[in-house]
């Protein structure tokens, strides 16, 4: 094992902390605070959470544990008296409303940081609901407009995990690593117009959050029980709203059960059918080509907006932007038992940690259409390099924590920036306090294409004057 574990303290930090929600991310985002955020001691944490999970970790490091569910009603008479100026809200909740605790922390002066915009329960799943309001575009658009109520403020940096998160610091050092390979000549871009025109110039039709996890667990998946890397809850939720993806300029035909929404930025599609019952064909290095589930996700629409051209009002670029998951073959099991019994969830959950025996979660971003067909750049972090950096963690759980320490500290160095999206931040400094946490983090080449190996079946099905349509993508 070559990891040595990191030990630099990247800044001090004088509030106090208020996690809500200890899972699997909080449990893991723990040591990793404690270790390099400077003065960060347990007796200025608390711990705001829904159920036992984590009691004997924040136990062991004293600090204190209220088991109080928030709720619409109660969340404000909770948090309020835990919250003064300078203090730090961090959001690793399941079913508690972003934007109420984005509000909120900006009212008492708190910075804050979450991991994806949660509704508050039933706001994913209500079918009451429009599909086009149920969807994270809506989340986004809902966060987004609390910046013209408070402009500026306390730092709110929201959706700051692996993905949505570390993977738009991964987009921009893959658009760089291209254009130097092509020897273009590339100025740094600074602005999001400047990042833009950089990959219209590349010619990036496509970019797959292409992940593929293959951490496997000594005790297999039982019947009536799902079973996932990180959060059940969370996985399911996401995986029943409306399949999202920020729609590209070079698409030339709208799914037929695509749909555009009627509000906001535009930059994004969504279909009539869930994330974990669409199939999307994609490629990592290690895995070579493989079908992963496309999911809606944050950074499909944030990537996509970020990265769109425009000439006055004409929307002159884009890339179409999704994810391409494919989670721990125990999870593919448990998606298709769920699909099975219509979307109704399995009586028994588990989130794999101690019980890993081995694998790799391979997560990266695939950029391709360009001249030089396809790139992927990421983290290859393995279970036995994830267990050597950092307790209480896996492969997929540290690539999450890491990446929310880095926000943490990203909004501790620049703590009044008010709502902030990955996107907008600086991602040298989110990489460079990331990278020790990631295993290897490579760049690869491929000539692979969703047509690969294709022409034999169907061949009147494909469209092969351009195999980056997601006509041929969509499986
Ligand atoms: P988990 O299911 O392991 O834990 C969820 C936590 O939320 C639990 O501690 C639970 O008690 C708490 N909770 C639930 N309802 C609550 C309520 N009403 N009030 C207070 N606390 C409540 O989830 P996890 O794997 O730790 O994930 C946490 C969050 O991070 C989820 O929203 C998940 O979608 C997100 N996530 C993001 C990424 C990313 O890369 N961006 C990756 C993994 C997870």
């Amino acid at each position: 094992m070559t990891a040595s574990i990191p030990s630099t303290v990247h800044t001090r930090f004088a509030g106090r902390l208020v996690f809500v929600g200890f899972g699997s991310i909080g449990q893991g985002v723990l040591p990793l605070i404690l270790r390099h955020i400077g003065g960060m001691s347990p007796e200025r944490i608390i711990i705001v959470t829904a159920d036992l999970a984590g009691q004997a970790e924040a136990e062991a490091y004293g600090i204190p544990f209220l088991l109080q569910p928030l709720t619409q009603e109660n969340y404000r008479q909770i948090l309020q008296p835990l919250l003064a100026p300078g203090d730090f809200l961090l959001n690793l909740s399941v079913d508690v409303s972003s934007v109420a605790l984005i509000e909120l922390a900006g009212q008492q002066g708190a910075l804050y940081l979450d991991t994806c915009i949660e509704p508050w329960p039933g706001g994913y799943t209500d079918p009451n609901v429009p599909a086009s309001l149920r969807s994270n575009y809506a989340l986004r658009e809902s966060a987004l407009a609390l910046r013209k109520i408070r402009p500026g403020g306390p730092t709110a940096v929201i959706t700051h995990g692996a993905n949505p998160g570390l993977v738009s610091h991964f987009v921009k050092q893959a658009l760089l690593n291209i254009a130097t390979d092509l020897a273009l000549p590339v100025r740094d871009p600074v602005s999001r117009e400047d990042w833009a025109a950089l990959a219209a110039r590349l010619g990036v039709k496509v970019i797959h959050i292409a992940e593929r996890d293959t951490q496997t667990s000594f005790v297999p998946k039982a019947v009536d029980e799902f079973v996932n890397t990180w959060s059940v809850d969370g996985f399911v939720s996401e995986g029943s709203q409306p399949a999202e993806l920020g729609w590209g300029t070079h698409e030339k035909t709208l799914p037929a059960d695509g749909h555009r929404h009627d509000f906001g930025a535009d930059s994004a599609i969504y279909l009539m059918r869930p994330g974990a019952g669409t199939r999307v064909r994609s490629w990592t290095p290690l895995a070579g080509h493989y079908q992963g589930f496309l999911i809606t996700h944050g950074e499909s629409i944030s990537i996509s907006d970020f990265l769109t051209l425009r000439v006055g009002d004409d929307v002159r670029y884009r890339p179409t932007v999704h994810y391409a998951y494919h989670p721990c073959d125990a999870a593919v099991l448990s998606v298709h038992e769920f699909a099975g019994r219509n979307w109704h969830l399995q009586s028994r959950k588990r989130i794999l940690m101690e019980d890993i025996a081995h694998g790799v979660d391979e997560l990266g971003v695939l950029l391709a259409g360009h001249a030089r067909n396809a790139y992927w750049y990421g983290s290859q972090l393995s279970i036995e390099e994830a267990r050597a950096l950092a307790p209480h963690n896996s492969a997929t759980s540290l690539q999450v924590t890491v990446a929310v320490l880095s926000g943490m500290i990203w909004a501790m160095e620049n703590p009044m920036r008010g709502i902030v999206e990955p996107d907008e931040m600086d991602f040298r400094r989110n990489l460079e306090i990331c990278a020790p946490y990631l295993g290897p983090v490579v760049g690869a080449y491929s000539d692979w294409t969703p047509l690969y190996q294709r022409g034999e079946l169907f061949p009147e099905t494909l469209d092969t004057s351009d195999p980056w349509q997601f006509s041929n993508i969509r499986v």
